[in-house]
């Protein structure tokens, strides 16, 4: 299985500035891409096209868009479809940020109507999970993470290709804070993450990938990427230069 090195730009770039950081990527990075590691790199969506055809030229590398809604098209103004992110190039899709849960109040039911239109619109999905400081504090780690998991698959089809779905465990005090969780911290969700998606999709879920997000940089990710049921990461902050991205794609 290999690794899912994941770039989150967030509403960061104008097109020049993503292609300019994707020729960077390709160029620190194409050529030593090790058999085992993929790169995805979501751009917001004004750029999605720029950085996909740039990725055309390099093997192992794909665009992804940061959101889209739950139909096909129609009177949603300000919508975008998972058929125009396809359209743009776009492979996959990413669900259940913290940020539009916390930000922009995506409730769990709608993640889930994300997660399962988007894979039946032939987009691969990437569900974020993860709890508040206040969760972890009150020892409801495995309750929220096992509600996002379940809610947030509950329409996907059992029939689903493993390579399609992968799960981010990103608790949301590590996000944007420097505030990196711990092996243990990070071992433990994973193994209960890896536990109820079994429950859910039997033993096919041991080739899905579960990656970890919050405060990744190149100086940590190595030992991140080494954990047991950690099977790629998912970067903001220290996705947006070229060389610090390369570093962790490349991270042993
Ligand atoms: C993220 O946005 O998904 C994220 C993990 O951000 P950061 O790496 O900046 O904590």
């Amino acid at each position: 299985m290999k690794k899912l090195m994941a770039a989150n730009w967030k509403m960061f770039k104008t097109w020049d500035e993503a292609c300019a950081t994707a020729r960077e990527l390709i160029e620190f990075v194409a050529d030593n891409l090790p058999e085992d590691r993929e790169v995805l790199v979501f751009p917001p969506f004004t750029a999605v096209k720029g950085v996909a055809e740039i990725f055309k030229a390099a093997e192992g590398f794909s665009a992804g868009g940061q959101d889209y809604y739950i139909k096909e098209e129609g009177a949603f103004t300000g919508e975008i479809s998972p058929a125009m992110l396809r359209d743009a190039g776009a492979v996959y899709g990413l669900t259940g940020h913290s940020e539009r849960r916390h930000v922009l109040g995506e409730q769990d039911a709608f993640v889930g109507e994300k997660t399962s239109f988007g894979l039946a619109c032939g987009l691969k999905v990437v569900l974020c999970i993860g709890e508040t400081i206040d969760e972890r504090r009150g020892n409801k780690v495995e309750e929220v993470l096992e509600r996002q998991i379940r809610i947030g698959l509950k329409d996907v089809s059992a029939e689903v290709a493993p390579e399609d779905l992968s799960v981010a465990y990103e608790p949301v005090w590590a996000i944007g804070t420097g505030e990196v969780a711990g092996p243990e911290e990070i071992a433990e969700a994973h193994a209960f993450v890896r536990k109820i998606l079994i429950s859910i999709f039997g033993d096919k879920a041991n080739e899905m990938r579960l990656l970890y997000g919050g405060s990744v940089k190149p100086d940590n990710c190595a030992e991140i990427i080494a954990l047991d049921n950690v099977d790629g990461v998912l970067v903001g902050g220290a996705s947006l230069q070229g060389e610090s991205f390369s570093k962790i794609v490349l991270a042993r």
